[in-house]
């Protein structure tokens, strides 16, 4: 039987109501995305985070068809690679061909790629795309805090969210103050840091006090912070633990505690230099 669970959202500056906690399937290869997602559908996963460049958006789509849950119950993201920062319109075009659908929730410049500059373009193009009903709401990814007041300032238009890489060894205090003066949503990707933060004694310890697993101490962390957070998982077994953090909370000394696990440290590429 398929769930549904009631998971708080957010408010985007289009008025779209973004749940806060989602399904990430980067590196889930396309052959097994479809009984991913159509798991996490029954789990009651409703937000799902792909991108064209995963290759698999033409099963997330599937699965979304598939699962009998009305499409407007769905919050979907896709993103625009690199290599298209000049055509943004078609791109969203041909992925909302792959995903089968009218229009996505949201859709993101993946990377600035700063050496190619162009992502003002392609912002050009994301608020065109929106005009066109083709995304409800639009933002950027792996923004640093000089390529957000660029765009702004170049267009006016303030990105809904930006998502970025944000977990505990790189909780990116900075950049989350960037954002809430600008009234940015902050996306946190790789919220368990691929797993490794998960071996931590801060955040067993706490765990254990709780009598809760060391990833979703780190989820609700993500979450009290005002995060938007879609851990990837292809363990059924995960998908139903990561989902199931609505009924405890941290305090704020459990939240330093984590939070002083931050050591700058990326798993992902350095935006400033990646394209
Ligand atoms: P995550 O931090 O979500 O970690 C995923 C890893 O953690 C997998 O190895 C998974 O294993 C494991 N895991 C998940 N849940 C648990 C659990 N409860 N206990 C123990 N281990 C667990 O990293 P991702 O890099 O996958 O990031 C999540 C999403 O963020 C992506 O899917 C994508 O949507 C987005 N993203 C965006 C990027 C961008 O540039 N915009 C870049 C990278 C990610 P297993 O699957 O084997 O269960």
């Amino acid at each position: 039987m398929t769930k549904s669970i009631e998971i708080p959202t957010i408010e985007l500056s289009n008025g779209t109501a973004i749940p806060q906690f989602g399904l990430g399937v980067f590196q889930v290869p396309p052959r097994e995305t479809y009984e991913n997602v159509a798991y996490g559908i029954q789990t009651g996963y409703r937000h799902l985070d792909t991108a064209k460049i995963y290759g698999n958006e033409a099963e997330v789509g599937q699965a979304v068809r598939a699962s009998g849950v009305p499409r407007e119950a769905f919050f979907i993201t896709t993103k625009l690679w690199n290599d298209e920062h000049g055509d943004a319109v078609g791109a969203l075009k041909a992925s909302l061909g792959r995903l089968e659908m009218t229009h996505v929730d949201l859709y993101l410049i993946h990377w600035p790629a700063p050496a190619q500059d162009r992502y003002v373009e392609a912002w050009q193009g994301l608020i065109e795309a929106q005009k066109q009903g083709l995304t409800r709401e639009i933002g950027v990814s792996n923004f640093q805090a000089p390529h957000l007041r660029r765009i702004i300032d170049e267009t006016g238009v303030t990105p809904a969210v930006n998502q970025i890489e944000l977990h505990p060894y790189l909780a990116q205090a900075g950049l989350r103050r960037e954002h809430a003066d600008r009234g940015i949503v902050t996306e946190a990707w790789s919220p368990l840091a691929k797993g490794t933060v998960l071996k931590e004694a801060a955040v067993q310890e706490i765990a254990e006090r709780h009598g809760r697993t060391p990833a979703q101490v780190v989820l609700r962390w993500h979450l009290q912070l005002g995060n938007v957070v879609f851990p990837k998982s292809v363990t059924p077994s995960r998908l139903e633990e990561n989902i199931d953090i609505w009924d405890f909370e941290l305090s704020q000394e459990e939240l330093d505690r984590i939070e002083a696990l931050d050591r700058g440290e990326r798993t992902g590429p350095d935006p400033d230099t990646f394209s």
